[in-house]
């Protein structure tokens, strides 16, 4: 089975993380092999967003998500040091201003969608809104339990409309979170990392579970898989990510566009 297979959340399957090894590398073990293998799925990656971009017909979004500390910054970096940035944008969702709450809560999400040809990346996203937002009741549970079915119906537009959605639970150990937040708190270059909220959301990491547990159940469909990526080992993760990536965009099988013109009468003088 592949990677891909493996890591899928099934749609309609009872999502339990506590069944999910996040220390899990599906019997990889040499870190250094898969270094090579992610640096060679980089490349790929390069090559097939070229042709995405030429093809211009399609769209990929990629949604991260994760407990504080759990790694969209670094899988996002590694994942995508590859990319050419005239067609790729990573979007990192913060807490709501007034003016995107004056909306309703897909409003800020549906503008950073990626247009034809581009790869869109959301550091954070419209889970947020059933994740903190539940977690710490910030509009009422009548109000957030409605947003499954929002969600699910937002993303089949998108899907219908040829934006190819995959979203990534990247999943890290309570114990992981604590060694990640004590060495933001003792390297002076990851200090700034570290936020007040950080150490109090560590509370609540109970009610994170359920919460993540329900969005991946709900939510993860035929058209916009949740994938969970066990990642403790950072060079798993970016291996497992680089690699659904890699085998989700070679399926798309992007073709560069025929020729506007009879080239074979063009001369360039
Ligand atoms: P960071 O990703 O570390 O920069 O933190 C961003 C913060 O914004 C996190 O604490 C998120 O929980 C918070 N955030 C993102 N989206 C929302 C939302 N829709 N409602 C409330 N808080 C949010
Ligand atoms: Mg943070």
């Amino acid at each position: 089975m592949s990677l891909r297979q493996e890591l899928l959340a099934r749609p309609g399957r009872k999502v339990r993380l506590a069944e999910h090894d996040p220390g899990n590398t599906l019997g990889f073990t040499d870190k250094l092999a898969a270094r090579e293998e992610l640096e060679a799925n980089v490349r790929r990656l390069a090559a097939l967003q070229y042709r995405l971009f030429a093809e211009g017909r399609r769209a990929v979004l990629v949604v991260f998500q994760a407990m504080d500390a759990g790694g969209k910054d670094g899988a996002i970096r590694r994942v995508m040091s590859g990319l050419n940035p005239q067609s790729c944008r990573v979007t990192s969702f913060k807490k709501p201003s007034e003016a995107e709450l004056a909306h309703d809560f897909l409003w800020r999400i549906h503008k950073a969608v990626p247009a034809r040809g581009e790869i869109g990346i959301f550091n954070r996203s419209h889970y947020e809104d059933v994740l903190v937002v539940r977690v710490h009741n910030l509009v009422p549970k009548a109000v957030w339990s409605e947003r499954y079915e929002d969600i699910n119906r937002f993303e089949k537009l998108l899907a219908r409309n040829d934006v190819v959605l995959l979203k990534f639970f990247l999943h890290i150990s309570r114990k992981e979170q604590r060694e990640r937040l004590l060495a933001r708190v003792e390297d002076p270059e990851r200090n700034w990392k570290i936020t007040p909220e950080d150490l109090e959301e560590r509370k609540y990491w109970g009610d994170y579970v359920r919460a993540y547990e329900e969005a991946i159940e709900r939510c993860s469909t035929g058209h916009a898989p949740w994938y969970i990526i066990p990642a403790n080992h950072k060079w798993f993760r970016d291996l497992a990510v680089s690699q659904i990536l890699v085998e989700t965009l070679e399926g798309l099988k992007p073709k560069f566009p025929a020729p506007k013109f009879d080239l074979s009468k063009v001369r360039v003088v």
